[in-house]
């Protein structure tokens, strides 16, 4: 209920309605939860849950990390949420760099175990955070000071992100991936870009968005739409991660027009680290046979 009504609240905008007792619940809400959000990072709420990723074969191939929020009455908060809040003040600088040295971190220590030293991660990165002057510093910084290895290290931008300024992207991105960072385009599909950007950015991956996936098989323009991104992946030799896979029917129609990778609710869940870590190891680095 609270985070309806945060969501509410900030599709309503910044409107004063003094009449409106359910108005003014949200603003105070509103304000509670910068104030809350303030005290996160120092009182050390935030944890990374990982959502595996899988290869066309069913083999583990990695995690993306997602941001959750363990508030202390609210219980565990989704990055819906409070993102677009953290965004608006800034917080999500500090919050973002904790979110990618906590990353560097755990691919650090992924390197000394055989069954998750081949395992990639994936962390989003928010416009504001990518904007900042020392962006590039910032993601050394975090890859020196933990020992990771960069190529495991992939950093995901959405569309609007990247063409929001292009020359700053591409530079910031041609820095990165001398280093051995991967990127890829988060939600794709869902800009409004022309594709010519696509050929001058150093991208590893495309993430066909979870909208485009939920009605394939079922939707003749969806499924156009995802066998053109296909196509056009394979062309510009990018690899393709589906994300949001939730029936086999999805599945079905991915692998029969050759995705590599996949990402949802039929193949696992966001979850807590040590639950990602025992599920790598317990199965030798392979995950569940694919349905
Ligand atoms: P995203 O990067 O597109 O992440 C995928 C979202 O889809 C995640 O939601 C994930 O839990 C959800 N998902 C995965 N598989 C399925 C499925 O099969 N069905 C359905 N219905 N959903 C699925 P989540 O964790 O709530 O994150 C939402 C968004 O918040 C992310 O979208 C990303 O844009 C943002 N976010 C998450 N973590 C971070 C972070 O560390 N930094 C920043 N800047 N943004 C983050
Ligand atoms: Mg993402
Ligand atoms: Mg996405
Ligand atoms: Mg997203």
């Amino acid at each position: 209920a609270d985070i309806a009504m945060y969501e509410a609240k900030s599709r309503r905008g910044n409107a004063l309605c003094f009449f409106d007792p359910s108005m003014q619940v949200a603003l105070s809400t509103r304000a509670q939860l910068l104030a809350d959000l303030k005290q996160a990072l120092p009182e050390g709420q935030f944890r990374l849950h990982l959502q595996p990723q899988f290869d066309a074969a069913g083999q583990l191939t990695g995690a993306e990390a997602l941001l959750r929020w363990q508030h202390p009455q609210r219980g565990l908060v989704a990055p819906g949420a409070f993102i677009a809040v953290a965004e608006d003040s800034e917080l999500i600088v500090p919050i973002g760099r904790w979110v990618l040295e906590t990353a560097c971190a755990l691919l650090a220590r992924w390197q000394r175990e055989p069954a998750l030293r081949e395992l990639g991660l994936s962390v989003n990165v928010s416009q504001r955070q990518f904007r900042q002057a020392d962006f590039v510093g910032m993601v050394g910084e975090c890859l020196a000071a933990s020992g990771a290895r960069a190529h495991r290290l992939e950093l995901e931008l959405t569309e609007s992100l990247v063409l929001e300024d292009v020359n700053d992207s591409i530079a910031k991105m041609h820095l990165l991936r001398t280093r051995g960072v991967r990127f890829a385009v988060d939600d794709f599909g869902t800009g409004y870009s022309s594709l010519a950007y696509l050929t001058r950015l150093p991208l590893h991956r495309l993430k066909i968005d979870r909208s485009f996936v939920q009605q394939l098989g079922e939707s003749h323009s969806d499924d156009v739409v995802v066998q053109t991104i296909l196509g056009m992946a394979c062309n510009l030799e990018l690899d393709v991660v589906a994300e949001g896979v939730e029936t086999q029917q999805q599945y079905d129609f991915l692998v029969a027009h050759g995705c590599g990778g996949y990402q949802g609710y039929l193949f696992a869940r966001p979850m807590p680290v040590e639950d990602f870590e025992a599920l790598a190891a317990g199965q030798g680095g392979t995950g569940p046979a694919p349905p």
